[in-house]
């Protein structure tokens, strides 16, 4: 970048020297031109005819003029006197420029190399009367020609090229350190993320942009950065699934293997063996109903049936009579508070498992000679039971799959804990919310609420 700006500012300058001493020498040469015009009109007038009209009288009239080349010729141009001594002279000049002009208008000017002379000369010719006689009297002084003059000033331009040269490296290098800075500022706190900032209108358009690509670069980092941790977490997440679903099986299966050696042994009693066949035959259901649970489960999300309006009040209904012979035998009265008519958008099968899951565990985890009330309405649906409660640590765990708190219980009556994880999935995929409020020993209430708008 500084070479280039170097570079660049030295050709800029050198030929806007060389363009100058162009013009200065034109300039200069023009006036010396102007110059000699002058002087010769002055020398021309001063001739008079007390000079004889021939090679004396020329020489004569040429050495009053400091030298001057003095040309006397009649009016047709006939050269006759010269003051220069030359071995060739041209008898006539009638042809030359400041002749003609002379013989013409009484007086011409021109500047030309010597034919005779070989020099640069400026010649001015006017026309003279004498008595009768006209002369044409022609007088002449060398003057230097354009390349000569610039071959003049060739040295001084050499010391100004040397000057410049050295101007320029100062220039650039001043010049591309101020012109740097405040890029440099800005590439430094795009570098670091910071907002690009700068005085300089000319680079306010390079901020705007640089902080434009930073915000989108923060952005895609931090979808980035999302998509990372989504993967880290599924992963956990289908670890733990593996990791409980193995834990699950691994009871049931063991009995089996245990039972079925024993039979194999052939060393056990009658009653030993029937007990046998009873525990491989309640194991294998209980696999099964594990499988089933788990299929379940997963199928909620890849489930796109969909939803459509369903009286959400008679399938509560309907749960409420199928719970309620298992709520006689554990002694748990059902309190039915479900408003009629209550429609939502949803699939039956899942909304039936929703309100089948609270209400059984509201029965199953209650206490000889207590209540559930079920409660359903446009807002909310409800289910409270005065049963164990939950303790205030697991009250977010309740929700996770395969949690159950009493461990010992687990996979009775199908409890894997899995039906408040299914609770969950149903009601996000509605965009429904689900909650607990509950006291160990007193009770709990789950609560769905539709995020339905008041009307
Ligand atoms: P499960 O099939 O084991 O009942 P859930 O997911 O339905 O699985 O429930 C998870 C755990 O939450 C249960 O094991 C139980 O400890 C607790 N729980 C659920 N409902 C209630 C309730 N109404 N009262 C007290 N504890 C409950």
């Amino acid at each position: 970048m500084k070479k280039r700006i170097l570079c660049i500012t030295l050709a800029v300058t050198i030929i806007g020297l060389l363009l100058f001493s162009f013009a200065a020498v034109q300039i200069s040469y023009d006036s010396s031109i102007e110059n000699a015009k002058s002087y010769l009109k002055v020398y021309v007038g001063l001739f008079d005819d007390g000079y004889s009209f021939d090679n004396e009288g020329a020489a004569a009239f040429s050495q009053k003029l400091d030298g001057a080349r003095v040309t006397l010729m009649d009016s047709s141009g006939n050269v006759i006197g010269e003051s220069e001594q030359v071995e060739e002279i041209e008898i006539n000049h009638a042809d030359r420029p400041e002749v003609e002009s002379a013989k013409s208008g009484g007086s011409g000017f021109a500047v030309r190399k010597s034919a005779t002379l070989g020099k640069n000369m400026a010649y001015y010719c006017k026309s003279m009367q004498f008595g009768e006689t006209v002369i044409l009297v022609r007088v002449a002084i060398a003057t230097a020609s354009e390349w000569a003059m610039f071959v003049d000033v060739l040295p001084t331009i050499a010391v100004f090229l040397a000057i410049d040269v050295v101007a320029c490296m100062i220039a650039a290098y001043v010049g591309t350190f101020l012109i740097l800075r405040p890029v440099e500022k800005m590439a430094k706190e795009a570098t670091l993320g910071k907002e690009v900032s700068t005085n300089y209108r000319e680079i306010q358009s390079l901020a705007a942009i640089l902080n434009e690509r930073n915000r989108s670069l923060a952005f895609q980092m931090s979808e980035l950065q999302n998509e990372k941790e989504l993967v880290i977490k599924t992963k956990k997440s289908k670890d733990e699934l593996i990791s409980n679903i193995t834990h699950e099986m691994n009871t049931p299966l063991t009995s089996i293997k245990g039972y079925a050696e024993l039979l194999e042994s052939g060393s056990l009693t009658p009653e030993q063996t029937a007990l046998a066949y009873k525990t491989i035959y309640s194991q294998s259901e209980r696999l099964t109903n594990l499988i089933a649970s788990i299929i379940n489960y997963n199928e909620i999300d890849s489930d796109d049936l969909p939803p459509y309006d369903v009286d959400f009040s008679s399938i509560v209904k309907e749960t409420i009579a199928v719970v309620l012979p298992e709520a006689e035998k554990a002694e748990v009265t059902i309190v039915d508070c479900v408003e009629s008519g209550v429609i939502v958008s949803g699939r039956h099968e899942r909304l039936s498992e929703l309100a089948g899951n609270l209400i059984r565990n509201a029965v199953r985890y209650n206490k000889r000679g207590g209540t559930v009330t079920v409660k359903l309405n446009e807002q909310l649906f409800s289910v409270e039971d005065t049963g164990i409660g939950i303790a205030e640590e697991n009250m977010d765990k309740i929700f996770s799959r395969f949690f159950t708190v009493d461990k010992s219980h687990s996979g009775k009556n199908g409890g894997f804990g899995l039906g408040l994880a299914v609770c969950k999935r149903i009601c996000n995929k509605a965009g429904w919310t689900i909650g607990v409020q509950s006291r160990l020993g007193e009770g709990s209430t789950f609560t769905v609420n539709f995020n339905k708008p008041r009307s």
